[in-house]
């Protein structure tokens, strides 16, 4: 098997092909000043390894990444029942902002990894005193940096532009779904959307989740290992938006995808990987993190059916 230096640097050659495919994300103002060229990948293996290539020190917004940290959150001040109460556990089919469902299928989101879900979700989280401040402690210590901070003007831009995630949520709140008034599980949802992070501090998280929850720099289990069984089970059944089936065939690795342009990865008992590149696919799939983790994935042997 080749190196995983030369497998990072042939799969970001690979990746850049296809970046010219890709689009900005706009309908969230803020995020169309995101450069389509960039591409960055960084991954940890878990003796504590760092490869890195390309944009991989870019800050850019966590996005629907968030909404796995969101359901660890969630679990752990909550609880499974109150949880599961509120949002189910099946793909939709659907694109991640859709609200169709929410009307003809069942009244509840279908899983948390869609807006709708992960507003659900962060009504659950109302009864601390400052669910955004215990939101960042949680998302800091995922990621093993103290200084990650809140993208202030996208924050503002996606409170601002909401309205389709308004529109889900007063649904929500009128359907009795949701745990709290529905401004208050946006302004959270939003802002943890807005988590600024790098594709170091993913690849951080993600190698924590591939170590069943334990960080594998410090021996400390930052999540119990029945929590971390649920987010991998859904990053592998809802975490690519709408392409969830298809990742799972051709890259095989649990993973999230964020339309801030970053997916993390989590490959089981081995390493965290997270790719960044702005261009999107029409679900909203980062073009060049996904063929980066498509090339990994063949090159490495990561997919979870790779066989002997
Ligand atoms: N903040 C974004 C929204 O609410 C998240 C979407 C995403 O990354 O999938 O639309």
């Amino acid at each position: 098997m080749i190196s995983i230096e030369q497998a990072i640097d042939e799969a970001m050659r690979y990746a850049r092909t296809f970046l010219p495919e890709g689009k900005v994300a706009t309908y969230i103002p803020e995020l169309a000043h995101g450069d389509p060229g960039q591409l960055g990948v960084c991954l940890i293996t878990k003796d504590g390894t760092v490869y890195h290539d390309g944009d991989w020190q870019q800050e850019f917004t966590i996005q629907s990444i968030s909404k796995t940290i969101c359901l660890i959150f969630a679990l752990q001040t909550a609880g499974y029942e109150k949880v599961f109460s509120k949002v189910g556990v099946e793909p939709t089919g659907d694109a991640f902002n859709s609200i169709v469902k929410l009307e003809t299928k069942t009244l509840h989101p279908l899983n948390p990894m869609i807006n709708a879900g992960a507003i659900a979700t962060a009504s659950c989280c109302m009864d601390l005193e400052d669910p955004f401040g215990a939101f960042m402690d949680l998302t800091r210590r995922l990621c093993g940096r103290e200084s990650i901070q809140l993208n202030e003007s996208v924050y503002l831009s996606e409170k601002k532009s909401g309205m389709r995630n308004r529109s889900m949520a007063y649904l929500m709140q009128s359907d009795n779904i949701l745990e709290c008034d529905a401004e208050l599980a946006l302004d959270l949802y939003f802002r943890m959307c807005s988590v600024s992070v790098t594709t170091e501090d993913l690849a951080r998280y993600a190698v924590v989740l591939a170590n069943d929850g334990v960080d594998p720099a410090t021996g400390e289990r930052l999540v119990e290992n029945w929590i971390v069984r649920i987010v991998k089970t859904l990053m592998v059944t809802c975490g690519m938006y709408d392409g969830s089936g298809e990742f799972a065939m051709k890259v095989g690795i649990p993973a999230k995808s964020g339309v801030g342009g970053g997916i993390m990865a989590s490959v089981e008992d081995r390493m965290g990987i997270a790719a960044f590149g702005p261009a999107l696919d029409a679900k909203g799939n980062s073009v060049g993190a996904y063929r980066v983790l498509e090339y990994l994935s063949q090159a490495l042997r990561l997919h979870y059916f790779a066989g002997k």
